[in-house]
C-alpha cells in the first residue's frame, strides 16, 4: 500500500499516520520528522531547513525533492509506505508521480484528514512535543511515554501558525484537487478521538492491497 496523507498542520497527520503505517505494516516518511532530525543533528540539510521551518514557511523544493527522492530507495519500503508531510505543493505532487511511475509503483490512495481553522488553532497552540521521543502531546509537564521534558516547536507559536495555515491554503490545498482528479481522493473528518479517527481512515481505506 501506497499512501499519501495530507492535511493542514494540526489535523493529526502525525498521530494517525504511526498508526495507519503501524496497521498496514508499512514505512512512515515524515519530511518534517526528518528534517528536525537533521537540524537536531547539525547536517548542512538541516542547517539550511531551519530559517524556513522556523518561520512556518516551506523548504525549498530542490532540498525537499533530493530527499525524498533519496527516502524513497530505502531498503524497508517493500511493503509500501505512508508520506506524511509530503507533498506540499502541486510541484511536490508532479515529482512524486514521476518518480513513482519510473518504478511501477503508483500511490494507492491519498488520505485527506479535514478539520477547520478555528480547532487548528486551539490544538496547536496547546501542543507540546517531547524532547527525547519527539512525541506530540497534549500535556503540559512531562511526555506521557517516556517521561522526558516537553518543548514548545518553535513553529507551534500563534504567530507561526497563522503562517503555517496561510502557506497550507495558498500552496498544499491546490494538491487536493489534483489527487481528486487523479481519482485518488478520501476525505475523513479529523474531529474525535484519535481512535476514532484512525478507524474512519481504516474503513474509508480498505484491507491492505
Ligand atoms: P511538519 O512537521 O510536517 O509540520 O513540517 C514542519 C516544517 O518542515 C514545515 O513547516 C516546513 O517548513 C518543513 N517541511 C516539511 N515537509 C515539507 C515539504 N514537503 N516541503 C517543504 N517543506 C516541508
Amino acid at each position: 500500500m501506497r499512501l499519501v496523507l495530507v492535511g493542514p498542520p494540526g489535523a493529526g497527520k502525525g498521530t494517525q499516520a504511526q498508526f495507519l503505517a503501524a496497521h498496514y505494516s508499512i514505512a512512515h516518511i515524515a519530511t518534517g520528522d526528518i528534517f528536525r532530525t537533521n537540524l537536531k543533528a547539525g547536517t548542512p540539510l538541516g542547517l539550511k531547513a531551519k530559517a524556513f521551518m522556523d518561520s512556518g514557511e516551506l523548504v525549498p523544493d530542490s532540498l525537499t525533492n533530493e530527499m525524498i527522492k533519496e527516502r524513497l530507495l530505502g531498503a524497508d519500503l517493500e511493503n509500501g509506505f505512508l508520506l506524511d508531510g509530503f507533498p506540499r505543493n502541486v510541484l511536490q505532487a508532479q515529482v512524486l508521480r514521476a518518480n513513482l511511475a519510473q518504478k511501477k509503483s503508483p500511490l494507492t490512495a491519498v488520505l485527506e484528514l479535514s478539520i477547520d481553522n478555528e480547532q487548528i488553532i486551539s490544538r496547536l497552540s496547546s501542543r507540546r512535543t517531547c524532547k527525547e521521543c519527539g512525541l506530540p502531546t497534549r500535556a503540559q509537564e512531562k511526555c506521557p511515554a517516556c517521561g522526558a521534558e516537553l518543548y514548545q516547536r518553535e513553529d507551534d507559536r500563534i504567530e507561526v501558525i497563522t503562517r503555517r495555515l496561510e502557506v497550507y491554503e495558498e500552496q498544499t490545498s491546490p494538491i487536493i484537487s489534483f489527487y481528486r482528479s487523479e481519482g485518488l481522493l478520501i476525505t475523513v473528518s479529523a474531529l474525535g478521538s484519535v481512535e476514532e479517527i484512525t478507524r474512519r481512515a481504516i474503513s474509508a481505506l480498505g484491507p491492505n492491497s
